[in-house]
């Protein structure tokens, strides 16, 4: 059960403000809790207090760090369940997609605890000309200061995690507003983190009104902002003065399913493909959009596709067996309704779906869809994919690369001479060769290119944008 009542946290303590922040449930549509709202002056405060938190963090050691990384592993094994329904009622997201999410957020914390006593410096051999006789050079990584986090409404526990946990490990201070659509999941995260050693003031979890959030973007007492969201990343960006900053935005992921995938090896693609296609309803920043199947399996494919498509079970995100649960809101479910209707008056063929009611959206297949159409050119965030025949491998190569868009891209062959090249060519953050472009485990690299991002999350290589190198030259 979800409390009545969250509070936020400023300094690393818990607040209860006047204001608060109504959160329904994303199925019934109900006011499911109230949580926290801050205002500007609580803004301020924390900014204030991360900065003046800087010298703590940095003097509080590597085993510490990771001390507290592990105690809130073991807070969060302990806490599993209530996080699962958490993000169950305040995402709509499946039980079980909950559950995952919950397992992932273990995750992170853990590789970030081994992380945290691993961030080595370098020694450097200076003489590469006689004026550097004698000198030698040494690198170490220092926390690069307070740092400012803002996350999506689609995973409200893992992505708070990816800035979280490597900024810990990292010694930094951190502000985080989580999106007002799910907070809660940001709070918990928060609870349980003013209940370890780390040093007072070192953090703030604060939700707010998206017309106070300028200075989590603006303020130069925060010397990094990591920012995961639509594209309205790159205007803050913009406005983020002199400060580092990692952009981790939306996709518009490609599969290509190459000509040796036919016979028995489609029912693997095919319900990868679904997984891909349709988990937590589409709304993953690397669901499957687009499908380019060789013409030689395309119509095996498609029948499959289609037929496990219209199969799978919608419903109440609460039951075990909901694989389709509601999108975020109403408005999402229009839009993508919108767009299909769009793409059917210039062509498109819908396969299945396209049915809406409220805030939630049939899973939809589209066939046939012009390049120019909304659906194929921007990022769906829901349910709808799109099909393709092709001829060429690289032909289909360059039609993934005709995207804005580039963070995963998936390619199903057997052929390595295929997989090297669909990982020298496709302009993205990382190929997925025999699966979706949905995999992501969290140790990866992930991030984007064109306007899908800037920089890379997942622990080790966020530490690395929350550390500066630091040079020490010695002579003798
Ligand atoms: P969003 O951009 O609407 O909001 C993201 C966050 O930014 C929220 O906390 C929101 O309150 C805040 N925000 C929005 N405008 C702001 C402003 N002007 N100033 C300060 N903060 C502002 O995104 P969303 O709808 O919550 O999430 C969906 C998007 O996130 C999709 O585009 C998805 O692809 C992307 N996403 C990307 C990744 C990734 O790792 N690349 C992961 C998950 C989601």
């Amino acid at each position: 059960m979800l409390r009545n009542r969250y509070p936020c946290y400023l300094a690393s303590e818990a607040v209860q403000p006047n204001e608060a922040l109504e959160v329904r449930d994303k199925y019934s549509g109900e006011v499911a809790t109230r949580v926290a709202l801050a205002d500007a002056g609580m803004i301020e405060h924390a900014i204030a207090a991360a900065a003046s938190a800087e010298p703590a963090m940095r003097a509080f050691p590597p085993y510490a760090r990771q001390a507290v990384l592990e105690q809130c592993v073991a807070r969060f094994r302990e806490r599993q369940d209530e996080l699962a329904l958490a993000l169950c009622i305040e995402a709509g997201k499946p039980i079980k997609d909950a559950e995952g999410e919950v397992t992932r957020l273990v995750d992170t914390f853990r590789v970030a605890a081994e992380e945290a006593v691993r961030i080595d410096g370098e020694v450097l051999n200076l003489e590469i000309s006689r004026r550097a006789d004698g000198y030698r050079g040494f690198v170490q990584r220092v926390p690069i200061g307070a740092c400012s986090f803002i996350t999506p409404f689609n995973f409200p526990l893992n992505l708070v995690a990816h800035k979280v946990a490597p900024a810990i490990a990292a010694g930094c201070p951190f502000v985080l507003k989580p999106s007002e659509k799910t907070p809660i999941g940001a709070l918990i995260i928060g609870e349980v983190l003013a209940a370890t050693d780390l040093p007072k003031g070192a953090f703030s979890v604060l939700p707010c009104r998206i017309e106070d959030a300028g200075p989590f973007v603006s303020d130069e007492r925060l010397k990094l902002l990591s920012f995961t969201g639509g594209q309205v990343g790159w205007d803050l960006k913009a406005k983020a003065g002199r400060k580092k900053v990692v952009l981790e935005l939306g996709g518009n992921a490609a599969c290509i399913v190459d000509a040796d995938q036919g016979g028995a090896r489609i029912d693997r693609v095919v319900e990868r493909l679904v997984f891909g296609s349709y988990y937590q309803s589409g709304q993953s920043c690397i669901k499957v959009q687009r499908v380019y199947a060789h013409r030689s399996v395309y119509a095996e494919l498609r029948l499959r596709f289609v037929a496990a498509t219209k199969a799978l079970k919608a419903g109440d995100p609460r039951e075990r067996d909901t694989f389709l649960g509601p999108l975020i809101d109403e408005a999402s479910a229009e839009r993508l309704a919108t767009w299909i209707a769009e793409a059917e008056r210039a062509g498109a063929k819908r396969l299945c779906g396209g049915g809406r009611e409220r805030n939630r959206l049939e899973a939809t297949v589209l066939e046939d869809v012009p390049r120019d159409a909304k659906i194929h050119r921007l990022e769906a965030f829901g349910p709808v994919t799109l099909l393709c025949a092709f001829d060429d491998f690289d032909d289909a190569l360059a039609r993934v690369n005709d995207s804005d868009y580039g963070l995963q891209a998936g390619v199903f062959t057997d052929s390595l001479a295929h997989a090297t090249r669909a990982w020298d060519r496709l302009e993205v953050g990382g190929v997925v060769v025999n699966d979706v472009p949905s995999f992501r485990v969290d140790n990866m690299p992930y991030g984007g290119v064109k306007r899908s991002g800037l920089g890379r999350e997942g622990i080790r290589y966020a530490i690395e944008d929350m550390t500066e190198r630091r040079l020490m030259v010695l002579r003798g």
